[in-house]
């Protein structure tokens, strides 16, 4: 694992383990745009990783299209279509991977989480082509996704993720912190603003 791409990796988990994929159980599911693969890593996280593979085929549809909505970015860009996308589910801290690096996933979260944090690191690659490797970019995530788990799920739902998010510790109480002293128009206009001042620097 380079360096360059570890530090490129959404969230807390230090690297990602690649090059395991094929000894693994696999399944895929599709959504129009996005397909996924969740991967086992390993057989005892295999019941989680058809608990994901059931998510995103109930769901996946509807997350690929209100993430698109809010965020005003699509997963078909110009220059890259992040749409063959591989899951590995194991027990270690999220993170959205990049490209073909994979994304990892917590095994154990309770239902309701997976949901949140599949579509927390389905928004770091979303909006991927924003900001520069060092960049820390929680704070303009958190300016759209909190708005995503509301569209699909609800307030009481979302309220409760930041919670959980904030449990975590490290960069996600600040970051919270931040976007919740916004109201919904408000974020939106920042989110707005970060994109139109920004070109894309890596799509
Ligand atoms: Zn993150």
């Amino acid at each position: 694992m380079s360096r360059s791409i570890s530090r490129w990796l959404g969230c807390a988990c230090v690297t990602a383990t690649i090059g395991c994929l094929s000894s693994h159980a696999a399944v895929t599911t599709a959504s129009p745009t996005v397909r996924v693969r969740f991967v086992a890593h390993g057989d005892s996280f295999k019941a989680a990783a058809s608990e994901y593979e059931r998510l995103w085929a109930a769901e996946g549809a509807r997350i690929v299209q209100a993430m698109e909505r809010v965020s005003g970015l699509r997963f078909v860009s110009s220059n890259y279509a992040d749409t063959a996308i591989v899951a590995q589910v194991l027990e270690r801290a999220s993170n959205s991977g990049y490209r073909d690096t994979p994304m990892e996933l917590r095994a154990s979260y309770p239902f309701d989480t997976r949901r949140a944090t599949l579509i927390h690191e389905l928004g770091h690659r979303l909006q991927a082509g924003l900001f520069r490797r060092e960049e820390e970019e929680h704070g303009p995530l958190f300016l759209w996704i909190y708005d995503v788990w509301v569209e699909l799920y609800g307030r009481e739902f979302a309220d409760a993720q930041v919670t959980v998010e904030r449990r975590r510790g490290g960069r996600y109480p600040a970051a919270w912190d931040a976007a919740m002293a916004l109201n919904a128009a408000e974020r939106s206009t920042r989110w707005k603003a970060l994109l139109a001042e920004r070109s894309p620097t890596r799509r």
